[in-house]
């Protein structure tokens, strides 16, 4: 056998992708199958990214690009960022990547090493805790919780960090809970880090564009004591339905951003062109599209909430942000992961267990309202005639 370095084993998954092979076997078997797991938009492209893209192609863009992205690109996501929270970015300190993922990727592995504590939210994005495993740092999790209309806390943030802590990892609107820290608490840990100017700080923004019920969305670029140890992610997967165009960004303090254009260099060299002039039409053109999708979601998010908490057992807190709920299911009798899987084979509807997304995720279910309003009442049906007559197993 040869020889994989240990790291390896204990790099972790992200269930959301298991449950969606398992969903698509049994469609392929001929079941019925509602997909509330998945995480991404179910709306396509607009069209005029998608046509920019095509441009792009028939004008020649076939080439490497620079490994940081092309420049028109950089300035029109310095320039989108200027007109969502009035701050000034350089383009110089934009990295283009294939994806958001990317991005904590690198930052993950600048930061982490044997001894190194990182604070990751719990429950929150999986991949954060794999890659500070990977990396041999000490993942250590920031409870987030459902008392707190799953925001985080400043103080209890605050109070976890150490002599050893690296790095801080944050995200509002928060994936799976659908959380959006509120500007007071922000601010309040961002007075706090103060005391700790070691720290360096990745804010996961990816779901930026996505607050509902008039919540602000505040960005954690908007605060300049903190720009020279802040790794600011964002990309288009989400806001502009493209998940499967691989292109993410991200603004980096000056040391930082070198580090991540030779990992860029040795990693993936740079995203593919034409995605690169989709992303500069995406970011430039007119923002409707966006409108019109966060509009569907919120009337989605209306009837997902109002569903879940006429199921027996079932309670579910307003999410304010993103296009996840987060019911409490704890009182149903079932423990989560149990009732995600059972719900998939039974019931042909697919949602992921909290616990997939940390410990603190216990008792809860992540649904993606991601889906037709049709699709997600017919679910909600199957959901409440599974809790009626189905025993926990
Ligand atoms: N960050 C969060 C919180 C996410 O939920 C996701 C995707 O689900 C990502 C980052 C990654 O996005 P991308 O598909 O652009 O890599």
């Amino acid at each position: 056998m040869p020889h994989v370095v240990p790291a390896f084993s204990r790099i972790g998954e992200e269930n959301a992708f298991a449950v969606l092979a398992r969903a698509t076997e049994l469609a392929a078997k001929g079941r019925d199958i509602i997909n509330l797991g998945i995480g991404q938009p179910d709306f396509p492209t607009p069209p005029h990214i998608v046509e920019a893209a095509v441009k792009a192609l028939r004008d020649g863009h076939h080439g490497y690009t620079p490994a940081t992205g092309i420049l028109p690109l950089r300035e029109a996501v310095a320039a989108d960022l200027d007109r969502r929270f009035s701050v000034e970015v350089s383009p110089e300190s934009v990295m283009i990547l294939p994806g958001g993922k990317v991005t904590m990727f690198a930052t993950i592995l600048m930061f982490g090493e044997p001894g190194a504590e990182i604070l990751y939210p719990d429950p929150g994005f999986p991949i954060y805790r794999s890659m500070i495993e990977f990396t041999g740092a000490i993942p250590v999790p920031v409870p987030i919780r459902e008392a707190n209309g799953f925001a985080f806390s400043a103080e209890e943030t605050l109070s976890l960090i150490t002599p050893r802590t690296r790095l801080l990892i944050l995200n509002s609107p928060a994936n799976p809970t659908g959380g959006v820290t509120p500007k007071v608490e922000i601010e309040r840990l961002v007075g706090g880090l103060a005391k700790h100017p070691d720290v360096a700080v990745m804010s996961d923004e990816i779901y930026g564009t996505m607050t509902y019920d008039g919540e602000e969305h505040v960005s954690l670029l908007r605060y300049p004591e903190l720009r020279d140890r802040l790794v600011y992610l964002d990309g288009a997967s989400k806001t502009y339905a493209m998940t499967g165009w691989r292109l993410g960004w991200s603004v980096w303090p000056k040391p930082l951003y070198e580090n991540m254009r030779k990992l860029a260099v040795n990693a993936h060299s740079c995203v593919n062109a034409a995605t690169q002039w989709a992303g500069i039409a995406a970011l430039s053109g007119p923002q409707d599209c966006v409108r019109e999708m966060v509009e569907e979601f919120d009337r989605r998010r209306k009837i997902v909430v109002e569903g879940l908490n006429r199921l027996p057992g079932v309670s579910c807190i307003t999410p304010k942000g993103a296009f996840y709920a987060f019911p409490n299911v704890s009182r149903t009798g079932w423990k989560a992961k149990a009732l995600a899987s059972t719900l998939l084979d039974e019931a042909g509807v697919a949602v992921i267990g909290g616990p997939d997304f940390g410990v603190h995720g216990e008792g809860y279910l992540r649904l993606s309202y991601a889906n037709s309003a049709e699709n997600i009442l017919r679910a909600l049906d199957r959901m409440g005639e599974f809790l009626e007559t189905r025993k926990a197993a």
